[in-house]
């Protein structure tokens, strides 16, 4: 069973003490630690004093930290190498502030994963360690977007991205019923139905919520998005079998969507706090259960009609962790 910390005051000095004491003996002396956060579209992002108390405790431990992300497809704060530099100086993300070097990866190195070939950041797989920091909330395409999410589309080029958001688009067949639930619980407006549903490839985001929800069973995906993301973090993390890789998660301002879009939304739970640990399966499982018993009802599946829980589990059947934890 995984250990995972779990820090209900995220202000306490106990976040140095358990990350000093869990890191010392494998994010060694001198090892070039990629660090991996969201550093915001605009008002959602992982929190920089967060940040900058995490690097403090890898500089105590005598490692070489750097913070990282990477460029994305769309137009806006992160468009671009050059875009996203100064957009990450503007939300306090600099040298200065956080006491590493912030790094905007745009150079890539090829990784090919059953369905996907990935342009893997060669920052971070020139790494000796990986810590993943990541903003917990909601997110449209995945229900919750969580570690998983962070490293499966936060560690690759533009196109990788891309792909992780086109291969999955769904078919409907002749076995609709024309009931309309499809339109209902599409977020991104791509299904419409009359006669029969018919999907929008161009705005489809291959989130494959409306293959879920389908009562005729009439929509088919070749993957589903959960399966791809959850393919594109084992590809990446395969990467770092025989290296060390430890995870942070900060289940606060819990917003409806990602930090991907300017404006997340409204918060949709009340903040839980902060779990860590070096297994990703059981820290995604133990941030989504806190928040599920803490609402009394599942937030994720409710606001995006999407199971959060089954990026977990198709994680767990790739090998990249047990859901069984225990809480400390
Ligand atoms: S949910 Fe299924 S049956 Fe209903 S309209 Fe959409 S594709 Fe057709
Ligand atoms: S996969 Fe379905 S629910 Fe998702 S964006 Fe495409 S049409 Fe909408």
């Amino acid at each position: 069973m995984s250990k995972v910390y779990y820090l209900k005051v995220a202000e306490s000095d106990k976040y140095e003490q358990i990350l000093e004491q869990e890191l010392k003996n494998k994010f060694k002396k001198g090892m070039k630690v990629a660090v991996k956060l969201h550093m915001g579209e605009d008002k959602g992002m992982f929190n920089p004093t967060l940040a900058k108390r995490t690097i403090k405790v890898l500089n105590k431990l005598g490692c070489e930290p750097f913070l990282f992300d990477t460029p994305v497809t769309y137009p806006g704060a992160r468009e671009s190498k050059q875009v996203y530099e100064k957009t990450a100086v503007k939300h306090g993300f600099t040298k200065e502030s956080i006491g590493c070097p912030v790094i905007i990866s745009d150079d890539y190195v090829g990784v090919k994963t059953k369905n996907l070939d990935l342009e893997v950041s060669k920052e971070l797989l020139g790494a000796d360690a990986f810590l993943v920091l990541t903003h917990f909330k909601g997110h449209p395409a995945s229900g919750m977007g969580g570690a998983i999410k962070n490293i499966a589309m936060g560690c690759v080029s533009p196109k990788s991205k891309k792909d992780q958001h086109t291969v999955g688009i769904p078919v409907v067949s002749d076995e609709c019923t024309a009931c309309g639930t499809c339109e209902e619980v599409c977020e991104y407006s791509a299904i419409k139905v009359k006669d029969k549903a018919v999907i929008n490839k161009n705005s489809c985001w291959a989130c494959t919520t409306c293959v879920y929800n389908c009562p005729s069973n009439a929509i088919k995906s070749k993957a589903s998005f959960d399966a791809l993301m959850t393919e594109a973090a084992s590809g990446i993390l395969k990467k770092f079998d025989d290296k060390p890789v430890f995870y942070v998660n900060d289940v606060r301002s819990i917003t409806k969507n990602c930090d991907c879009f300017s404006n997340p939304g409204k918060i949709i739970a009340k903040d839980v706090g902060i779990f860590m640990s070096d297994n990703l399966v059981a820290v995604e499982k133990a941030s989504t259960d806190l928040v599920k018993k803490q609402e009394g009802r599942d937030v994720f599946l409710e606001t995006h009609h999407h199971d959060p829980y089954l990026q977990i589990k198709q994680a767990e059947k790739l090998g990249l962790g047990k859901e069984d934890y225990e809480l400390t």
